[in-house]
């Protein structure tokens, strides 16, 4: 890749619904936006429908004209999504079935218990010679093919799968041709929601254009991306991004648990490790997630001690010596059950802390007094067992995800000895 001042970059947005009076557009502003903090400027934006004559001729003009062409949407399963084909086309390139994709597509359906449609097949063909990003929140991947004349990128249409990818894949690469010096920073912020983060930082958005603020929401997780860009020099850049952290820092505390990239399950091995402390799991509607997170951090043996998954009240008696009685009287799913298991697993593992999780993740199982994403969790200490009563929202994942999180975040708090502020959840 080779981009310089004179290099013609495109936007080109793909969807008949684009080209309705009740659409609002909003990729190719992101996409405009984030190229300007890197310098970058936007020379043609297109708007085209599906129809594949029509896309073909966009394609052909963005491919005479510009260098750098970014394309959003039409990478779904569907007869009308045809953005891929028709560039390859366009491009007189071959379509390579790719065989590790469609195994990532397939597992995004099994996790979901959904079988595959047959549809979505096409999804696992990429253009000969171009790269692919995989899509963490849907299952069209992305693509970045380098002919030597254009670079092309397409990516998926829904916000909320195309910013993630373009944070995590494609403005770290065009970094590299920015015209500036650009530091980058992430927040990663657990216990709050999307909206409240805004409404805490809201007036903290800098009027310069040279430092930006995007806030991404994911189940249980919140980021702020920081980035800033200095004409003179890395040192400049970097002395923003202090300032604005520091701003945030002293604005949402220590819901902000990590600002190095770190993931929640590190943060917590880390404290673990560095108090000599020790810890057993119980989980039931997470079915081990817990467990496996924590895990994943290299080094957990040091402190992890023992996870166990009693998913039926028989094993919650068997496995943990939960009363009968307790079941009988509140459920599986309760306050005295949750706490009951925190308690057991510290004690039968002989650590420091247990920690535990009984909820409903859905979809069926829900009744009036007890909803689907009714999750509780509990934290057994030296000092006693805490259980925040949690009602989550979304699908059978993202309710173990958000129960594992609050989980690690209950004993992070507990850990780092400060109180659950700001944070309004029912407790
Ligand atoms: P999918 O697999 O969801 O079909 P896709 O890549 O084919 O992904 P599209 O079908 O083009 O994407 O668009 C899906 C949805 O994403 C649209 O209905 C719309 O809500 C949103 N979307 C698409 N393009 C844009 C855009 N340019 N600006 C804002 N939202 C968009
Ligand atoms: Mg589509």
């Amino acid at each position: 890749m080779r981009l310089n001042r004179e290099s013609k970059i495109e936007i080109i947005a793909v969807g008949s619904e684009l080209l309705t009076p009740f659409f609002n557009e909003t990729n190719s502003l992101y996409l405009t936006q984030r190229l300007n903090d890197l310098g970058l400027e936007v020379s043609f934006k297109t708007l085209v429908g599906d129809e594949r004559e029509n896309l073909l001729k966009a394609i052909r003009v963005a491919l005479s004209r510009s260098y750098l062409i970014i394309a959003t949407g039409g990478l779904g399963p569907t007869e009308d999504d045809k953005t891929r084909e028709t560039l390859a086309e366009a491009l007189q390139r071959k379509l390579i079935f790719k065989e590790d994709l469609l195994k990532t597509i397939e597992r995004r359906f099994k996790r979901r218990r959904l079988e595959m449609p047959a549809v979505n097949k096409k999804q696992a063909y990429i253009i000969e010679g171009s790269e692919f990003f995989k899509n963490k929140n849907g299952t069209a991947p992305g693509l970045w093919l380098d002919t030597g004349n254009n670079v092309i990128v397409l990516l998926p249409g829904p916000p909320h799968e195309l910013k993630p990818m373009c944070e995590e894949s494609i403005w770290p690469r065009l970094e590299k041709f920015s015209r500036f010096y650009v530091s980058r920073k992430v927040l990663k912020i657990a216990g709050l929601t999307e909206s409240k983060v805004e409404t805490l930082i809201s007036d903290l958005y800098p009027k310069a254009i040279s430092v930006s603020i995007n806030t991404l929401a994911y189940p249980g997780q919140v980021e702020i991306h920081l980035t800033a860009h200095a004409l003179k020099s890395m040192k400049e850049a970097e002395g923003m991004i202090k300032k604005i952290e520091e701003q945030m820092l002293a604005r949402l505390g220590n819901n902000i648990f990590s600002t190095s990239g770190e993931e929640l399950e590190e943060v917590v091995g880390k404290l673990l490790r560095f108090k000599n402390k020790t810890l057993a799991v119980a989980e039931s509607c997470t079915g081990g997630l817990l467990s496996n997170r924590i895990t994943n951090v290299p080094g957990s043996a040091d402190y992890f001690l023992q996870g166990v998954v009693v998913y039926s009240n028989k094993a919650k008696i068997d496995s943990l010596d939960i009363s009968p009685a307790i079941l009988q009287k509140h459920g599986a799913v309760s306050l005295q059950v949750a706490e009951a298991m925190a308690e057991a697993a510290k004690k039968r593992a002989n650590a420091s802390y247990g920690l535990s999780i009984t909820g409903i993740a859905g979809p069926t199982g829900g009744s009036a007094q007890k909803p689907v994403g009714l999750v509780y969790v509990a934290l057994a200490t030296e000092k006693g067992t805490k259980v925040i009563k949690n009602i989550f929202p979304g699908n059978r994942k993202n309710v173990k995800f958000q129960s594992s999180q609050k989980a690690l975040d209950m004993l992070r708090r507990y850990l780092q000895k400060m109180p659950t502020v700001i944070n309004k959840t029912k407790e």
